[in-house]
């Protein structure tokens, strides 16, 4: 018995020390491998870019060409909204191409979930008058790059997102009068040493919506070199990543951008006229008259004024509405 528990106990007790030594080399090593050195390891992670980005895109610049007065749109006149109504893809609803990621503008309400913005105010204005319900519209989300294709082809009614009345786009679709006067500006780091357009050399990059107005304008008026995305939201990103050194879009798109990263500004003067009108397509401008008539109205009646209080005043100071400029 003794002579078994002796046989038994004994590799008992190397196995303990066998255990011991091992515990404590573990011990040992954990000590000397402190937090100091563990850390993750080290990867080559490619930096996540938006789809259809150009870092090096075929931009023409140049000011907008003159030849037309771009902000000049149809007299309302005797366009009842029964007329309006008859140019409709869907006599029931309106259907109207927007932003849905444009904050101020365009957006969807992180709380609940609903479409808010100027844009999408001055919308269900047009529609409240036009339909006699502000909730009988249809939402189409659509880039920059879509709108002229999209209201032409009749998958929308109107747009309302962000755009500009150029003579080059004249040619394509019909434009309401002005609702909303705009212009190009930059959104850098707080720390960028960038305080605008004259500080940008061509050693920075600078990142702007394809389809827009702005790369243009920029290219115009700055070495900088501009990267395109199709939509320009996605330029935040990019800005937060230190992929692109700015953004270059209009002013209330960028106090949008600014409010949601407050380690950026908007800095420098506006170095560009963009005046905001309804687009619709080429020929309707039986709409186009119906709608002038309800943005006169729009003013008049203080709603405009609300409109711009609510969502921009705050950031891009006070201002009143533009006033219509009419071809007829
Ligand atoms: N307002 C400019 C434009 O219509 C830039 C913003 C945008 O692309 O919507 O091109």
């Amino acid at each position: 018995m003794i002579l078994h528990r002796s046989t038994v106990s004994q590799p008992s007790s190397k196995r303990r020390l066998r255990w011991a030594i091992a515990l404590g080399a573990c011990l040992l090593m954990a000590a000397c491998s402190g937090p100091a050195t563990v850390g993750p390891p080290e990867v080559d992670v490619p930096t996540p870019l938006p789809e259809g980005i150009d870092f090096d895109p075929d931009v023409e610049a140049g000011e907008e060409d003159e030849d037309c007065e771009p902000t000049a749109s149809y007299a309302p006149g005797s366009v009842t909204a029964e007329q309006a109504r008859a140019t409709l893809g869907d006599a029931e609803h309106v259907a109207v191409g927007i932003s849905q990621s444009t904050n101020l503008m365009g957006y969807r309400d992180p709380v609940g979930g609903d479409l808010a913005g100027f844009d999408i105010d001055i919308a269900k204005a047009i529609v409240g008058h036009l339909m006699g319900d502000e909730t009988k519209v249809t939402w189409v989300p659509m880039t920059s790059g879509e709108r002229e294709e999209e209201v032409n082809a009749g998958t929308v009614d109107m747009v309302v997102r962000t755009m500009t009345m150029t003579c080059e786009r004249w040619e394509d679709v019909e434009f309401s009068s002005e609702y909303y006067h705009g212009g190009q500006r930059l959104l850098v780091p707080v720390d960028s040493g960038i305080a605008g357009l004259a500080d940008l050399t061509a050693e920075h990059r600078v990142c702007t919506g394809a389809s827009s107005t702005s790369p243009k304008n920029i290219a115009a008026l700055s070495e900088a070199q501009p990267v395109t995305v199709p939509d320009f939201n996605d330029c935040l990103v990019l800005l937060q990543q230190g992929t692109v050194d700015a953004i270059t879009t209009d002013d209330c798109i960028l106090a949008g951008m600014a409010i949601q990263d407050p380690t950026l500004e908007v800095v420098g003067e506006a170095f560009s006229e963009e005046p905001y009108a309804v687009a619709f397509a080429k020929g309707n401008t039986d709409l186009a008259r119906y709608v002038n008539g309800v943005l006169e109205t729009m003013r008049a009646d203080g709603t405009w004024q609300d409109l711009y209080d609510t969502w921009l005043a705050e950031h891009l100071g006070s201002a009143t509405a533009p006033a219509p400029v009419y071809q007829d």
